[in-house]
């Protein structure tokens, strides 16, 4: 049975397959006995490997111990979580905020208890797995708005039932296009419509926004929505996720979250290090100025070279194959020539979608980016994507 599954996804070019690392992650890597450069990482702003965020794990384990002991509402909550709270809640300028194990886990505790069975929830129909296992967790109706859409959201709106609770989901920045959320508009059509908006900054988290907020703080719109969702794992180096917003929302949450209730707290080290890189994050802009640059550098150039992308407007800039066997096949291509890029292929994709997610990070040096692209002239000639 597991054997047949496997070549059926085999034969279909969509098997799965770990590649394990010989390093830690940073702009060049070692994998397979060489030293190549990493495009694949959401490390956005090196603060994975940032001297002073490693120091505040290592201190934070000494201090505290390597793991919590238990789940946050038994005796899990100690210093650095508690730390860790006010910080993001400061950060972000909201009254509180709660911790999750990781943004999977925060979708899958917070949508259901936003939205219930007989309501109905409209999403964007790129929105990540995890918010569609929250959907699904929750037994509202679901639907999909076409991406980026407010006309064709509007006219769900406008054809639901009298008084329905609704509930709209969106990502800000979007994690396998790069494109941005049209979120005033769906601020507008939320409040028009008396429904609730939810927005996953995973990746906006860190590097949108003049002060690295986020896609909501980039929009210009922290008044208008209330409370959203963010992670720790990606701009910000570490792991875990959080949602903040005013007191009561996350009063409630820590109440009935099975998520957040039932799972051992995160690690004291991995709470702390989060909070330190918030520091760094906001003490040392010219990250996100490297980033912004880095971005403009790998972007130009692919266009240059006349791949077909994305709508992108961030560091996450996808190269569209198509052929999920394509993409694999450009991928192999890639790291041969020392770039490790990973093919993205159904169903984290729509069928005919497949694409090289490339993201370039702060710690990227202008050579190896110029590197990136003399090996990305190299592979799309040989697997005909460049003529
Ligand atoms: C990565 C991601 C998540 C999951 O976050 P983890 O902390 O990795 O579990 C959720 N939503 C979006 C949009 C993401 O990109």
């Amino acid at each position: 049975m597991f054997r047949n599954r496997l070549r059926q996804l085999a034969d279909r070019s969509l098997l799965r397959r770990l590649s394990p690392l010989e390093s830690g992650t940073g702009p060049t890597i070692q994998h397979a006995g060489r030293e190549v450069i990493l495009l694949s990482s959401n490390d956005y702003l090196g603060l994975a490997t940032h001297p002073e965020v490693i120091r505040a794990a290592i201190q934070a384990t000494e201090q505290y111990g390597v793991g919590s002991g238990a789940s946050r509402l038994v005796s899990g909550t100690l210093p650095p979580h508690a730390d860790l709270e006010t910080s993001l809640a400061t950060f972000k300028g909201t009254e509180a905020a709660v911790l999750f194990g990781a943004g999977y886990l925060a979708n899958i505790g917070i949508i259901p208890n936003l939205i219930g069975q007989g309501d109905l929830i409209l999403a964007d129909r790129l929105c990540h797995a995890s918010l569609i296992d929250g959907c699904r967790l929750s037994r509202a109706d679901f639907r999909v708005f076409h991406h980026r859409d407010c006309a064709h959201l509007e006219s769900l709106l406008r054809r639901r039932s009298a008084n329905r609770s609704t509930l709209i989901i969106t990502e800000g920045l979007f994690s396998m296009d790069g494109d941005l959320a049209p979120l005033s508009d769906l601020v507008s059509l939320a409040e028009r419509y008396e429904a609730t908006l939810y927005v996953d900054d995973a990746h906006g988290t860190g590097i949108m926004g003049p002060t690295g907020r986020g896609t909501i703080e980039h929009c210009g719109l922290e008044q208008r929505i209330p409370f959203h969702m963010g992670t720790l794992g990606k701009a910000l180096g570490g792991h875990g996720a959080y949602i903040v917003g005013p007191n009561d929302v996350i009063q409630y949450l820590i109440n009935v979250a099975r998520p957040f209730i039932f799972t051992t707290a995160l690690p004291p080290a991995v709470a702390a290090a989060a909070s330190t890189a918030i520091t760094v994050m906001q003490r040392e802009p010219e990250r996100r100025m490297r980033l912004w640059s880095n971005r403009e550098r790998l972007f130009t150039g692919m266009q240059q070279l006349g791949f077909r992308m994305t709508q992108t407007v961030s560091p996450i800039l996808p190269i569209l194959v198509g052929d999920a066997d394509a993409a694999s096949v450009f991928a192999e291509r890639l790291l041969a020539h020392r770039i490790y890029a990973t093919a993205i292929r159904p169903p984290t994709v729509r069928e005919g979608t497949s694409r090289i997610r490339f993201t370039v990070t702060s710690e990227h040096s202008a050579d190896q980016i110029d590197e990136a692209l003399h090996a990305l002239n190299l592979a799309g000639q040989e697997t005909g994507l460049l003529f």
